[in-house]
């Protein structure tokens, strides 16, 4: 390892590309890379994954709905979509954001979403919880029956309740927009949380409906893609500013209670301990949905979930007696 700055009181690495000073070690890939082979290996992983998840079909117009939050994943994954597919013109890009209605939290990310979308000359279209009929997040942290308790389990159910109810705000979006397929940002960080997570509650079927949904699309419903899925939540962070994107840093103030937050701590532990555990748990996932997919092949059945059908109640797509919106409503003690 050489010293790019001899002169600094510091010894810090250089690039195992070119003599400039390494911004980010690779511990999973034994990588040390500067701002500049960052940003291409990160643009590489996105391309390489893109490719692979969204076939597109010679001769059909294909609209991509970018779930845009703010944030710097789907900061990045929108730059990247319009860089990789913005010229095409078999394709349309929109970004989408869900307003939660998060006071302090959630104003100052659309502001930003807007203005990398104009910057970019995407349009930009947005639905609040009222608009889908739903309260607002701040509301809903004041209403949850846990609120007073001594545990105070708030902030976990807020996520529980968010969580359905933004996903039913996306689907709206890609309803209105008319989009054939929606983008999302999880990063890798994001997916190893998500498939502990499933694991640890025994969710066989949860893991089988984890996007990318390139060859299992569930019917009805516009298949998700996840491009930056095998780059590391801080390489995402490192990315977005050497490409100047307007994000906002802050974190929502219910974050830290939720039960992803434990995961993410638990997957931060296990990867600084062993490097690549990350990719061992997405890649596992991948195994079994490959399973899966062979066992279907083989004649043994279609093991995927029942469709989903509208719910009863709002119309809303599920494969329960009603939606989990509905359910969550029932919970708060909404009418509809
Ligand atoms: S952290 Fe929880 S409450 Fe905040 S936006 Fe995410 S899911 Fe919603
Ligand atoms: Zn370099
Ligand atoms: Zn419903």
């Amino acid at each position: 390892m050489e010293e790019a700055d001899s002169g600094s009181p510091f010894l810090v690495p250089s690039c195992d590309s070119c003599e400039k000073a390494a911004v980010v070690e690779q511990a999973y890939s034994g990588r040390i890379l500067c701002g500049k082979h960052l940003a291409k290996s990160v643009r590489k992983k996105i391309s390489k994954e893109l490719r692979q998840q969204l076939q597109l079909k010679r001769g059909e117009h294909t609209t991509i709905l970018v779930a845009v939050s703010g944030g710097k994943d789907s900061a990045v994954l929108l730059d990247s979509l319009v860089d990789l597919l913005g010229k095409r013109p078999d394709v349309t890009i929109v970004a989408g954001t869900v307003d939660e209605g998060i006071e302090g939290y959630r104003p100052p990310s659309i502001d930003c979403a807007t203005s990398l979308s104009e910057r970019l000359g995407i349009r930009h279209e947005i639905v609040t919880y009222p608009e889908l009929s739903f309260i607002e997040m701040d509301e809903v942290v004041q209403r949850l029956p846990m609120a007073i308790s001594k545990d105070n389990n708030a902030p976990r159910m807020a996520c529980s309740y968010c969580g359905v109810f933004r996903r039913q705000g996306i689907n709206h979006l890609a309803e209105r927009v008319g989009a054939d397929v929606i983008a999302l940002g999880h990063n890798l960080d994001d997916m190893a949380q998500t498939v502990l997570m499933n694991v640890s509650n025994g969710d066989i079927e949860r893991t089988l409906r984890l996007a990318p949904h390139t060859n299992t699309p569930v019917d009805g419903l516009a298949p998700r893609i996840v491009p930056l899925r095998w780059v590391p939540e801080q390489e995402i962070h490192l990315y977005a500013l050497h490409r100047s994107l307007p994000i906002h840093h802050e974190e929502c103030p219910n974050a830290r209670g939720a039960l992803r937050w434990r995961h993410r701590e638990i997957v931060a532990g296990m990867e600084a301990d062993v490097p690549g555990t990350r990719h061992g748990l997405v890649r596992m996932a991948d195994q079994i949905k490959s399973l899966r997919d062979q066992v279907v092949e083989l004649g043994g059945g279609d093991t995927r979930p029942d469709p989903p059908h509208p719910c009863p109640r709002c119309g809303g797509m599920t494969s329960g007696t009603q939606c989990k919106a509905c359910d969550m409503r029932d919970l708060l003690g909404v009418d509809d």
